[in-house]
């Protein structure tokens, strides 16, 4: 029979099989990010397993911040919106605008009020070019951590 922490850990398994396969590069790479932190990972822990081809275990998130995640990834899903961190035709790797105006704005708002907010915060935040957010430097960052995460 199944007790407590059984239902937690699905529960939070389901939340986090949300946001990895629906979630940006981004939220992914925030929940890794979190739960290698709040395990204490160190990078000496992380270079051995990457040259043994080892696994890290399971490093579950702060429960807060997974909440928070899945519930932005579901709001955008039912809304139908692009799966992206910023609102802008040319997307500014390092704007958060329409994440955080998902966590921020009401789940009764429909799309256009979202994205009216979000490009509102994109204004007000006007992201500067970063070389190190590329899409492809952020791709190979969240693979590698993800190899050392997930065992295989
Ligand atoms: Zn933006």
């Amino acid at each position: 029979m199944p007790d407590e922490r059984d239902v937690q850990r699905a529960k939070r398994a389901e939340l986090e099989a949300l946001v990895d396969e629906h979630g940006t590069e981004d939220e992914r790479w925030t929940l890794t990010w979190n739960g290698m932190m709040r395990a204490g990972v160190t990078l000496t822990q992380l270079r051995t397993v990457a040259l043994n081809d080892e696994s890290l275990g399971p490093l579950p998130p702060e429960p807060d911040l997974l909440a928070r995640l899945a519930r932005r990834v579901e709001h955008r899903r039912q809304l139908g919106l692009p799966r992206k961190d910023c609102t802008a035709r040319r997307p500014a790797q390092s704007c958060r605008c329409l994440g955080e105006t998902l966590d921020e704005i009401g789940e009764d708002a429909d799309k256009r009020e979202v994205l009216a907010a979000a490009r509102k915060l994109h204004k007000r935040l006007k992201p500067k070019f970063n070389p190190f957010a590329g899409p492809g430097y952020r791709a190979r960052a969240c693979e590698g951590a993800r190899a050392a995460h997930d065992p295989a």
